[in-house]
């Protein structure tokens, strides 16, 4: 967990952007717009999205541009003409990107591509913003372990985890009783169970607070989002499954509690817009001025929590279960959802399946005996690929699960 002491950062900061071509990547650039004078742009990478990522490195002035898909270097390096701005491309390119000299790496690529590109700038000792919650979903564990060794701070982006993070700045760890995510709820809150089950993804997408990108938009519909920052948070704050509850907070205003053993609970508040978590990491330990629009507390109604209806989402069980047991059952968590979701985005797989399909590949891995805890990135992605081909062949076969 990264300490909340630190010294004023030193402008203007060198940063690079993993994913820049996202959602969290383009309110990063956003951000950074806005406050040229105090930082300077090191490297963008995106996967497919040239004309995007040419437009970024250019906006930002960046020196280095990596993107993922070799064959999308020639329409970067079209795109780029005419500037001084290096591309490169293929994985390699995009780890390269994250392991140039930075003061502050925004892991924002999406799914399990980002962990080796986000370990790189662990291993470089740069401090790494963490959006890419599959890093810590994966191998948490490992990625912990690793910034502890070379001395990385890790800042949460995630804003669950980063209105944890100022929370716990009000007091001392061992005072700390539990600490409370908050989950929207979805768009599907209030709706009946078989609606839920037959929902669209057109529905699914139409999120009532967030605008996210598709995978995650998905993830909060069905639950499984909080699922995997539960998981998130148990790494991030090395705090057992047991002392991190979630409430369903339909307002999105409150993003995180921590509760404290004298009956105190501390909590971060702030309109739903990604720009603030992602401006306290950037500024971090100062603040950065108006990244967002203001929270005007008059304006609201009220603010409400109740707990999750584990039985409408059961993704959230599922993850529950899956940080108990431990070792490589996250990992497999992550990989079945990944797959689960793009079938259901692909009009494959009906919304029910997404977490039917997810429990099923767990049990099937766990039959096989995949318990094992990833030591290496690598180790993580063959568990990963290892997973995904179960839940494919799960999905093939239209699994009675499934249904
Ligand atoms: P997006 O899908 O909007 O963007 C993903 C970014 O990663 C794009 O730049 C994409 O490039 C790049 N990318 C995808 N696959 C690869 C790959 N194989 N190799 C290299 N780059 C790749 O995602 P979000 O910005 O929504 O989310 C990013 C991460 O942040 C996720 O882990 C998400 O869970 C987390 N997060 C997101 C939040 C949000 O509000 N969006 C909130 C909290 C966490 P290209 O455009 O070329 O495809």
């Amino acid at each position: 967990m990264p300490s909340t002491d630190g010294d004023p950062g030193v402008a203007p900061r060198a940063i690079s952007i993993l994913g820049a071509t996202g959602s969290i990547g383009m309110s990063t650039l956003d951000l950074l717009v806005r406050n040229r004078d105090r930082f300077r742009v090191q490297s963008v990478t995106a996967q497919r999205n040239a004309e995007g990522l040419a437009k970024a490195a250019i906006t930002l002035g960046a020196r280095f541009a990596a993107i993922a898909q070799p064959a999308a270097y020639g329409a970067l390096k079209s795109a780029l003409s005419g500037t001084a701005i290096e591309a490169a491309a293929g994985d390699e390119a995009v780890i390269e990107a994250a392991a140039r000299p930075a003061d502050l790496v925004m892991a924002s690529i999406s799914g399990a591509a980002g962990l080796a590109p986000t370990m790189a700038a662990i291993e470089r000792g740069t401090t790494v913003a963490i959006a890419n919650k599959e890093c810590l979903v994966c191998a948490g564990a490992l990625f912990m372990r690793r910034a502890a060794a070379r001395g990385t701070t890790i800042l949460p982006v995630d804003s669950e985890h980063n209105a944890l993070f100022q929370a716990l700045g009000a007091g001392r760890r061992c005072d700390v009783r539990r600490l409370i995510l908050t989950a929207s709820g979805g768009p599907f809150r209030t709706w009946t169970a078989e609606a839920v089950r037959n929902a669209t993804v057109e529905q699914a997408l139409r999120h009532p607070n967030w605008s996210m990108g598709a995978k995650v938009t998905i993830d909060s519909a069905t639950l499984m989002n909080k699922g995997l920052e539960l998981i998130e948070a148990h790494h991030l704050f090395q705090t057992p499954a047991r002392d991190i509850d979630v409430f369903v907070h339909p307002q999105s205003i409150v993003h995180g509690i921590v509760e404290f053993r004298d009956g105190s609970l501390v909590a971060q508040l702030g309109a739903p817009d990604m720009r603030i978590p992602i401006s306290h990491c950037l500024g971090w330990p100062e603040r950065l001025a108006e990244p967002a629009r203001w929270l005007r507390l008059e304006e609201l109604a009220s603010l409400t929590f109740e707990p999750p209806d584990l039985v409408r989402f059961p993704a959230l069980r599922i993850a529950r279960t899956a940080l108990e047991e431990g070792a490589g059952a996250p990992t497999v968590l992550n990989a079945a959802n990944e797959v689960a979701v793009a079938e259901f985005l692909a009009g494959r797989l009906g919304f029910a399946a997404i977490p039917a399909l997810v429990e099923a590949t767990l049990d099937a891995a766990a039959r096989k005996g995949m318990v094992r805890e990833p030591a290496s990135v690598e180790e993580a992605l063959a568990l990963d690929r290892t997973a995904r081909s179960i839940a494919g062949e799960l999905t093939a076969s239209a699994s009675a699960v499934l249904h």
